[in-house]
């Protein structure tokens, strides 16, 4: 095999599978062919249709403009996410985890100082939602989006029908250049845990120089084939199943966020399209079978007397050893998955992707740019893992087992400990998470906001001045900024037009 790939095989059709096949055919377009191999008689999942605001890097890397790619997906914008029933803390029985924007320059300080002096038992108005301007975007049904001459960028992501994302996808791939191959893999060809070619049915041999493993949770190539083993993430996230059940859309006019409510035995996403809303519950096996979960679901959505089907969906948490391995990158599903409470799945495709392409420029096949890639995705997983770990450990609910264990869970990171240590002993939150260098993956923002979102305080103490910030100064500059934006809807609608 020669030191630099001429092609590049990438095994699955998904949206990971389709996104890698963009970046890779994009940032190596005159140096390697790249191939798209996947069956559709075995099909894509079909749900992630959510994301960060790292989708919109992709597209854009991509050249691709909003109103090319958005209409054609059903898709929204994102502001963020709320959080509904996660704790019982009076005041608290909701919050919003935003996106970050320039603004929040100005409004976190205040907030980190409110939330700081409400951990020394100040009577300090310590709620995040008044504080970022997305959560006010999001309550008035606004887009997060600005004139060009506005100074200050202001971060989104989108909701999308996850099929026609991947259809759009697989165009546009096909339209630079890239090859697809419409067979079912039967077999991987391994020599010296390098991988030689993939065998599809009646027996064809599809030669590549470095594969791209893509084939979802079974992840036919990096894990069935290579062997490289897989580190579970049951002993910290119980969820392990999920049921899907669409809904129409709300007439009311289009959400620009997502909505996550608890439910007894995990939590229920709410995401809006432009012609439907999508809905699931992530929940626990060991808590409630496939019937009680949807049952729940369907009273949850008021539809247990519907016709419309779900469909219930296993989950393996958890991530690869080694993303990369010999000449086989895993990606998507075969490299890993947190539960989707964050909707940070797509956003680690693209980090893989891109973390790839460097390391290859960096130094080719070398064994130690490899091992660096691999360390670095490693803990990418792992720190997002923690963040979603720490919703669960400070739910605030008693009202099922699945919470009470939640909540008592001992399987922490020594990194996760250090950061609830830090909160619980008033000790300063930013410079803890500088200390550790983790900012990269949530920013003090977001461990701010899901700490003192679910109400994590101790009570007030009688007779303690009030914190400096006024909270009535927030109000305004938050309201005087969102008048910059249009209308959710008039912005769909505007897309649609161009
Ligand atoms: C319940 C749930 C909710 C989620 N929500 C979100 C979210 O909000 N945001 C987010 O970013 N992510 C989310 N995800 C994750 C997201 O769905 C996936 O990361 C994304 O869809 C990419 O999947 P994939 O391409 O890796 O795998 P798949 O969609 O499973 O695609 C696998 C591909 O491999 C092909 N294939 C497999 N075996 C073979 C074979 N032998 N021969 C030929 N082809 C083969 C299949 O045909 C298919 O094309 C969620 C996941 C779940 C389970």
């Amino acid at each position: 095999m020669s030191d630099t790939p001429r092609r590049i095989v990438i095994l699955g059709g998904g949206t990971a599978g389709w996104m890698a096949a963009n970046l890779l055919a994009h940032h190596f377009s005159a140096e390697v062919t790249v191939t798209v191999v996947e069956s559709p008689d075995i099909g894509i999942i079909g749900v992630g249709e959510g994301s960060t605001p790292q989708l919109k890097a992709f597209f854009d890397t991509l050249w691709i403009a909003e109103a090319d790619w958005m209409p054609r997906c059903n898709a929204t914008y994102k502001t963020g996410i709320e959080f509904r029933g996660w704790s019982d803390a009076p005041g608290f029985a909701s919050y919003f985890h935003p996106f970050p924007t320039d603004l929040d320059g100005f409004t976190a300080p205040a907030f980190f100082a409110n939330a700081y002096a409400r951990r020394h038992k100040a009577d300090a108005w310590a709620h995040p939602d008044r504080f970022f301007l997305p959560a006010t975007l999001a309550a008035h049904r606004l887009a997060p989006l600005v004139p060009d001459s506005f100074p200050f960028r202001i971060g989104y992501g989108y909701h999308f029908d996850a099929h026609l994302v991947g259809a759009f996808l697989r165009d546009h791939a096909v339209g630079i250049g890239v090859r697809h191959l419409q067979r079912r893999v039967l077999d991987v060809a391994v020599t010296d845990g390098m991988v030689t070619h993939l065998v599809a049915e009646g027996g064809e041999e599809i030669a590549g120089d470095f594969f791209v493993d893509c084939s979802g949770f079974r992840s036919v190539i990096a894990q069935e084939a290579l062997g490289v083993p897989f580190r579970s993430f049951a002993d910290n996230l119980l969820n392990d199943r999920a049921v899907v059940l669409p809904t129409p859309s709300d007439a009311g006019g289009t959400n620009c966020h997502t909505t996550s409510t608890a439910l007894r035995h995990g939590w229920a996403w709410d995401i809006p399209l432009t012609s439907r809303t999508g809905n699931g519950y992530v929940y626990a096996s060991g808590y409630a079978s496939a019937d009680e979960a949807e049952t729940e679901l369907r009273a949850h959505l008021g539809m247990l007397d519907s016709a419309v089907e779900a469909r219930h969906l296993r989950m393996k948490v958890g991530r690869i050893a080694d993303s990369w391995a010999g000449n086989c990158l895993a990606l998507g599903l075969a490299q890993g998955f947190i539960e989707p409470l964050e909707a940070t799945a797509l956003h680690i495709v693209q980090a893989t992707v891109e973390g790839f392409v460097h390391a290859w420029r960096a130094g080719g096949f070398g064994p130690r740019h490899r091992a660096d890639f691999n360390r670095t995705i490693a803990a990418r997983y792992e720190g997002i893992r923690d963040y979603i770990v720490c919703h669960y450990r400070l739910n605030q609910r008693a009202d099922s087992d699945y919470w009470r264990d939640n909540a008592a869970n001992r399987h922490l990171s020594d990194s996760l400990k250090a950061i609830i240590t830090c909160w619980f002993t008033g000790r300063d939150l930013e410079e803890e998470i500088a200390r550790q260098d983790i900012a990269h993956y949530y920013a003090p923002a977001s461990w701010h906001c899901l700490l003192a979102g679910y109400g994590q305080f101790p009570d007030v103490a009688d007779g303690v001045p009030q914190p400096p910030t006024d909270i009535a100064m927030i109000d305004a500059f938050v309201a005087r900024c969102a008048l910059n934006f249009p209308s959710h809807d008039d912005a769909l609608a505007g897309l649609m037009r161009r």
